[in-house]
């Protein structure tokens, strides 16, 4: 068995799926539709999750779909997605996605990476998520703290958080990819923290380079 998938095979044993959370996006149903689902992904970028639930509970109050986005005016807008970060240039972005989906594309997502990378707003991370989850096709995102775990791990070394993506999904067997996301994050958000790591609590610890090399 090889480092990728013996890691895999330990974190599918050991960290929780969404499902199998209380995990505040899920509970609140930021994901529950694919206009929920992205339009909370663009809300949530340099966000953290508390701040993306505040903004998105309010704006969905208010809005069911992507062109009553566009008939609210700017102000009122603004004044809704207000607790997330940048949230004057994401409410410029999120008017002209809105455009976008409703003239162009009359009102359906797009459903190939290369045209939700279009989207503005639409990142790579939310691009593949997009993908993972609402169309069930096999990609992994990567945010920071996936890009974070799997470099530490050493299964794959990039400097951005696209080329992890790439490598990531790249070396991931099939198999593995519709959860992958979902036990990375949990091991970076409350295993593999940024400044700290808690490796003795990880169930990875053996395969780890960074750890290897912190030991020796
Ligand atoms: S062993 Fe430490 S550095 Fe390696 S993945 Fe686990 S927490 Fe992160």
């Amino acid at each position: 068995m090889n480092k990728v998938i013996k890691i895999y095979e330990i974190l599918k044993d050991t960290q929780p799926t969404y499902e199998e959370t209380e995990h505040d996006w899920m509970r609140n149903g930021l994901s529950s539709t694919p206009f929920k689902h992205l339009v909370s992904c663009a809300l949530s970028t340099v966000t953290t999750t508390a701040r993306t639930v505040k903004a998105c509970n309010a704006l969905y109050a208010e809005v069911k779909n992507f062109d009553d986005i566009r008939k609210l005016s700017d102000e009122r807008l603004i004044e809704l997605i207000k607790p997330v970060a940048h949230y004057n240039r994401k409410a410029r972005t999120l008017k002209k996605m809105c455009d976008i989906i409703v003239d162009d594309y009359d009102n359906r997502i797009p459903d190939t990476k290369e045209e939700l990378l279009r989207l503005p707003g639409i990142g790579q991370k939310c691009a593949n998520l997009m993908l993972n989850y609402k169309y069930e096709k096999p990609v992994i995102a990567v945010d920071t703290h996936i890009h974070r775990v799997i470099n530490r791990l050493g299964i794959v070394r990039a400097s951005t958080h696209e080329k992890s993506a790439e490598q990531l999904n790249d070396i991931t067997p099939e198999e593995y990819k519709k959860h992958a996301h979902e036990w990375l994050i949990a091991v970076g958000m409350n295993i593999c923290k940024p400044r700290k790591p808690h490796c003795s609590e990880c169930p990875v610890s053996a395969y780890c380079d960074y750890y290897r090399q912190r030991a020796a």
